[in-house]
């Protein structure tokens, strides 16, 4: 189960390789519990009062509506 995101992505920076999950390093949408995938990429998405990163693997990046979205439209913010 992904946990809902209401919160608008406001930037999405591709990591430079694929880095496994690792301590509090661990794919924030889908948890450590249902999630083994290595994390790909970093979002930060505009909550009320912060901007909170999201550590994200390849899967959320296909799933989450919102950030295929993002990617249609912007692309990786470093390329
Ligand atoms: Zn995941």
């Amino acid at each position: 189960m992904t946990r809902p995101m209401k919160s608008p992505i406001i930037s999405l920076i591709r990591l430079d390789e694929p880095t496994p999950q690792h301590d509090g390093w661990i794919c924030t949408p889908h948890g450590r519990d249902s999630c083994t995938r290595d994390i790909v990429a970093v979002a930060e998405l505009q909550t009320k009062d912060a901007v909170q990163p999201y550590r994200v693997c390849e899967a959320w990046l296909t799933e989450n509506t919102r950030a295929v979205a993002y990617l249609a439209e912007n692309g990786y913010d470093n390329r």
